[in-house]
């Protein structure tokens, strides 16, 4: 595993995006958000730094199955609030193909929000899928997978307080002992 972000880096670069957000939204009342499960640590340093009026929600998507490989995006949007006539700004832990902001930016606005705008800690420098771009962005990374600071691979390093980039040769390791442990079952996945 190697650092990519520390501690004091990840912190320093939240600050700026919320500096952005409240220049944005000028104090207006405004409905954050989070991507679960990824966004869960950025959201929490986040909404702690923004000024204005803050609703706060959730939603759900995933697209890693288990893995490093993106799959279905699945979306629940249970615990979701109502959105008609809000300002919405979605918080995700990063723009990689864009296929999930793309799809969120839709439920958003189909339950008639006044404007959704993102905001991203990650975005990696690659091409993207969609025409679609987040708004905010907090730091650009190379096309690694890297887990830490709410990321995660097969829901485990989200805790760890910087951002790291997982080597192939540790993903190759922790999927043996994964399938080790547990076969994998086509129709649970
Ligand atoms: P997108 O729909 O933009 O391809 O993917 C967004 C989601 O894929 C992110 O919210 C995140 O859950 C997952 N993802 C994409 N790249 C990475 C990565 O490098 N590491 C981890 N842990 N998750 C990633
Ligand atoms: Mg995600
Ligand atoms: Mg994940």
């Amino acid at each position: 595993m190697r650092v990519l972000l520390n501690e004091t880096q990840l912190l320093d670069g939240v600050r700026q995006l919320a500096a952005k957000i409240d220049e944005h939204y000028q104090g207006r009342p405004l409905t954050v958000v989070a991507v679960m499960t990824g966004s869960v640590v950025l959201f929490a340093d986040l909404i702690r730094m923004l000024s204005m009026p803050l609703r706060v929600g959730v939603i759900q998507a995933s697209s890693y199955r288990g893995g490093v490989k993106a799959g279905e995006l699945a979306v629940d949007t249970d615990m979701l609030l109502d959105l008609q006539g809000r300002d919405v700004l979605l918080v995700d832990d990063i723009f990689d193909t864009g296929r999930t902001l793309e799809r969120l930016t839709k439920i958003v606005q189909d339950r008639g929000a006044q404007s959704v705008q993102s905001a991203m800690l990650l975005r990696k420098q690659r091409t993207h899928d969609v025409p679609i771009r987040p708004d905010f962005v907090a730091f650009e990374i190379p096309d690694e997978f890297v887990v830490g600071y709410g990321l995660d691979y097969r829901d485990m390093y989200r805790n760890l307080p910087y951002l790291a980039i997982l080597d192939e040769d540790e993903i190759a390791r922790t999927s043996e002992t994964h399938a080790a442990a547990k076969p994998i079952d086509p129709q649970a996945v």
